[in-house]
């Protein structure tokens, strides 16, 4: 559904990402498993255009190449972000964050209440979807690091996206918490058949969540395998 071509990102001197190819799948649920520094974010961020590629091309298979501002517009309308620091408006509640994802982070706050009935059902739908139902008035503020990354991928359901990307979305929580996110993105995933291309350093977690891992490091993919196969050649 979506394909780099030969992608490189150069800042200065630098290399973040070297000659990258990549074929995502529908449905697929993606690790990108690479050290700090390896070139996770600068390919989340390319695959949603958020960055310019130095040399290379990225295909919307079906929509064409992201150059065309048509085709970038349609593509993130349909790829819902999720990030690691949550990026959520503290003093507002769940709800109306979640929302924010679906009107436009450009929308000024005034303009979205009061909410109607319809928005108000997409907004508890994607709530209930991350078990977060009972918190939907609650002020985000109030809520613990692991609920508000859950808060962060409600938003991102709002959008009903066909991809979701997420940028390192359990660094920041403990093993527990990080093992329930990634079990929550992982059933959307199935159940809804979206694909997700979830940034993370811990191999375990990668092994344990995905169905594909692609490993990072200094801007170049070392590797490309499905977990069973990893494991049975280690
Ligand atoms: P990761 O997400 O795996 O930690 P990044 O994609 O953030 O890796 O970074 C890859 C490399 O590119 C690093 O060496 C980083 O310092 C460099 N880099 C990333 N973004 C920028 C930028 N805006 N300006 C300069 N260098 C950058
Ligand atoms: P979960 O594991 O479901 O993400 P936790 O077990 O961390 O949640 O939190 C349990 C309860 O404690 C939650 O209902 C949450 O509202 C509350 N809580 C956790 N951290 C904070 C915090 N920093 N400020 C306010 N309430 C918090």
């Amino acid at each position: 559904m979506i394909q780099l071509n030969d992608v490189s990102v150069r800042y200065g001197d630098t290399y973040a990402l070297r000659s990258t190819s990549l074929k995502l799948h529908k449905g697929q649920f993606t690790v990108l498993l690479g050290a700090s520094g390896a070139g996770k974010s600068t390919l989340l961020r390319c695959i949603n255009m958020m960055c310019q590629p130095s040399a290379g091309t990225i295909d919307v298979v079906g929509l064409g190449l992201l150059q065309n501002r048509r085709v970038l517009q349609a593509h993130r309308r349909q790829t819902g972000m999720v990030f690691q620091q949550h990026q959520l408006i503290a003093r507002r509640t769940a709800l109306q964050n979640v929302l924010m994802g679906r009107l436009g982070y450009h929308t000024t706050l005034r303009s979205l209440f009061p909410l109607s009935q319809e928005e108000q059902r997409i907004g508890l739908r994607a709530l209930d979807r991350v078990g977060l139902l009972h918190k939907a008035l609650t002020r985000v503020d109030q809520l613990s690091g692991g609920q508000q990354q859950r808060v962060g991928i409600a938003r991102a359901l709002t959008q009903q996206p066909k991809l979701i990307l997420a940028d390192e979305p359990v660094a920041s929580l403990d093993p527990a918490t990080s093992e329930k996110v990634l079990e929550i993105l992982r059933q959307i995933c199935k159940e809804d058949g979206i694909s997700a291309v979830v940034s993370l350093h811990q191999v375990d977690l990668a092994l344990k969540y995905s169905d594909r891992i692609v490993g990072l490091a200094h801007g170049k993919v070392m590797f490309d395998a499905v977990p069973t196969d990893l494991n049975e050649n280690v």
